[in-house]
């Protein structure tokens, strides 16, 4: 099948776990934006769904949804341009999830690194939520036609996953419905790493808010949180080549990138040989100016609940528009009986 059989939509999710932090800022929102200046259909969705996999405190997820909601505004996307939703609004997600939970196979699940990294050892007691979570997300995508799905790097296998079960579907009922989604990982910072192990991901459920830079961090916090940033003895490399087995020193210079929209040669270009008792502030400074207006209008929005959940109301109704037709056709497909005008 070709691409071209599809109108290009872009859609994307973070989740609502509270924490928003800035690897959810380099690696998704701010490509986000990059798309919105694209003027091509654009949905961004706070997948609460995707968020219950492990237990949340109600009233938390209520205020993270909004919050999120904020963030995306705040990082520069327009409710009028996009279409901005949270999950739960628009049942055409989980109704075609289930269908896809009978597409996909065991197996294919079974080898996702994020089930066995968030499951752990601990697999028996995990929700069976967590373990369907990438058939949802391909649900998600896939119920809008999307074409193009901007995302960080720890995603890729979810989205192959996604075309696994597009092309599954698509062959096992003889059709060309669904597209084969294009992953969009793109910039100098598609996986953000955590401040304190080089060798994990800056995440919402890393137990330590020291790893993280979030997105509600004033500048205070943000400048002592790089400072503590872990590191090693050695001076800045001129080039990039000299990053390649320092994990720690490496993020720190992609951040800087991603921050300044320069290549990570420019960077080096700049600060080759400084220590990082010099470049540690050099970034503060970046971080602070880039993520407190940010900050500040997310606050400010955090104010006005009720035209969040007007945002979100409106969202999900526009979104439905997309949504009900393409699962209404999934299931005539897939053989059930659609209801008449009586
Ligand atoms: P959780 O720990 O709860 O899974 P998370 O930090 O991984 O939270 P998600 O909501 O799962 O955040 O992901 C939202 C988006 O942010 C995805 O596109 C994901 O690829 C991207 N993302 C998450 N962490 C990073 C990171 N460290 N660097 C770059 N992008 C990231
Ligand atoms: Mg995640």
């Amino acid at each position: 099948m070709t691409e071209t059989t599809f109108t290009p939509r872009v859609f994307s999710g973070i989740q609502p776990s509270g924490n928003l932090h800035l690897g959810n800022y380099l690696g998704a929102l701010k490509r986000f934006v990059d798309w919105q200046a694209k003027d091509v259909e654009s949905i961004y969705c706070m997948v609460d769904l995707h968020a219950i996999t492990v237990w949340q405190d109600p009233a938390d997820l209520k205020k993270s949804t909004r919050e999120l909601c904020a963030g995306f505004i705040a990082a520069g996307l327009d409710p009028e341009k996009s279409i901005l939703i949270n999950q739960s609004q628009v049942p055409e997600h989980a109704q075609l999830a289930w269908v896809f939970n009978c597409v996909a196979r065991m197996g294919w699940m079974q080898r996702m690194t994020q089930w066995k990294d968030k499951a752990g050892k601990n697999a028996q007691n995990a929700s069976l939520g967590l373990f369907a979570y990438p058939a949802l997300m391909a649900a998600d995508i896939l119920v809008y036609h999307a074409t193009h799905v901007p995302v960080g790097e720890d995603q890729k296998q979810h989205l192959e996953l996604t075309r696994d079960i597009a092309i599954k579907f698509n062959h096992d009922y003889g059709v060309n419905f669904f597209p084969e989604t294009e992953p969009v990982i793109e910039g100098a910072a598609t996986r953000v790493m955590s401040l304190r192990d080089g060798s994990k991901k800056m995440s919402k459920s890393d137990p330590s808010d020291a790893s993280r830079i979030n997105l509600t961090d004033d500048a205070d916090a943000i400048a002592k949180k790089i400072r503590k940033a872990k590191t090693d003895p050695e001076a800045l490399p001129s080039e990039a080549k000299g990053l390649e087995e320092r994990p720690e020193a490496r993020n720190l210079v992609n951040i800087y990138a991603a921050m300044a929209e320069m290549s990570v040669d420019q960077v080096l270009a700049e600060v080759g040989g400084k220590q990082f008792s010099e470049f540690k502030p050099m970034l503060a400074d970046l971080a602070v100016a880039k993520m407190s207006p940010i900050t500040t209008e997310m606050a400010r929005l955090m104010e006005h609940q009720d035209e969040i959940d007007k945002i979100l109301a409106r969202g999900s109704e526009r979104a439905r528009a997309i949504t009900a037709p393409i699962l209404s056709q999934t299931y005539d497909i897939i053989g059930m009986v659609r209801p008449v005008e009586v």
